[in-house]
């Protein structure tokens, strides 16, 4: 079976950075598996992998316009630790969510510290960085009514109700 609309594709997957740097890895976060036609995956990794069958390798280049954006400076600022009540420890590494003032929420994770301020990044970490995903497909399957009726899938093979 062809990778195509409503069928369940499960990939294992290298992530590389465009210094050639693994990200991510099914080796260490299990296989990549997904809805295809159902807007799960970056745009341009769903139609690289359309058409494709169980055993076939590809790999797929993605500019930060594919992948996740560029970097946006103003998405970096600082704040006061005042704003940060109740948290004994902050350091580099450390994410929070946070309220655009539209009310939606946003993770921002710390990157600096002193002992005045937080600095917090909204970028998402992959912003502004060519990726270069490593592909081969395992599992191509029709998706269950379920994941149909739910938009995503439920597993490699359509059990992991969620
Ligand atoms: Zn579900």
């Amino acid at each position: 079976m062809n990778i195509g609309k409503n069928c369940v594709v499960a990939a294992d997957f290298q992530l590389y950075d465009g210094q050639g740097e693994m990200i991510d890895s099914s080796e260490s976060n299990g296989p990549l598996v997904y809805l295809h036609g159902a807007e799960q995956l970056l745009p341009a990794l769903e139609a690289a992998l359309d058409g494709h069958a169980v055993g076939d390798e590809l790999s797929v280049a993605l500019t930060p316009e594919q992948g996740f954006g560029p970097r946006e400076d103003e998405l970096v600022e600082r704040v006061p630790r005042a704003n940060f009540p109740g948290v004994e420890e902050i350091g580099p590494g450390m994410r929070f969510q946070t309220q655009l003032p539209d009310g939606s929420p946003m993770i921002v994770m710390v990157t600096d510290v002193d002992d005045e301020y937080v600095t917090v990044d909204g970028n998402h970490e992959l912003a502004g960085r060519d990726l270069r995903f490593e592909l081969k497909v395992v599992e191509v399957r029709e998706a269950t009514p379920e994941e149909l009726a739910h938009g995503h899938a439920h597993g490699v093979d359509g059990s992991e109700a969620h």
